[in-house]
């Protein structure tokens, strides 16, 4: 049985979540994604944006655990990403975006460093950059978001989105 090009597709994001490439998923990797952001975008982990970002991060970790990590210890292997993310999203494509929403909030928070409360398609673009999209797809998915052209993105198409770039495909 050949897997679906589905599956390939949601094991390649496996990479993206697994930050530090040590093969399985744990909280570790969402510090690691926190931590790049904040340096990415020169915020202090300790100021409000900061600690902000951190705690979507825990929440995003939880709620990823909660879908995939079968045997309840605290790491998610490539196997129980690909049955979670696949079995599990597949049925309700809104969870993913419902437990990404916070930690996805506080890197947009994180971006919009003039703060004037909106995001533009390059920091989008950077967002993902460093959460592990490869450059092409940064781009295109930013820019797709743009649907005016005025160069900024809204939040509430950034959630679902990115949503549909980590679990769906087409
Ligand atoms: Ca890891
Ligand atoms: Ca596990």
């Amino acid at each position: 049985m050949v897997s679906s090009d589905y599956e390939r597709r949601i094991a390649a994001r496996f990479a993206v979540f697994d930050q530090d490439g040590n093969g399985y998923i744990d909280r570790a990797d969402f510090g690691v994604a926190a931590k790049s952001l904040l340096a990415e975008f020169g915020t202090a982990a300790r100021s409000d944006k900061g600690q902000a970002l951190y705690a979507g991060a825990e929440a995003f970790w939880q709620g990823m655990a909660g879908i995939a990590d079968r045997d309840g210890d605290q790491r998610i292997t490539r196997e129980e990403f690909v049955d979670g993310a696949v079995k599990r999203l597949r049925d309700n494509p809104d969870r993913f975006a419902e437990i990404a929403r916070p930690f996805l909030h506080a890197a947009l928070s994180v971006a919009d460093t003039d703060d004037d409360g909106s995001a533009t398609v390059d920091d989008t673009a950077r967002v993902l950059r460093v959460l592990g999209a490869g450059e092409d797809a940064a781009r295109a998915v930013a820019a797709a978001l743009d649907t005016d052209g005025d160069g900024v993105v809204a939040e509430a198409d950034i959630v679902p989105a990115f949503a549909r770039y980590f679990t769906v495909t087409e």
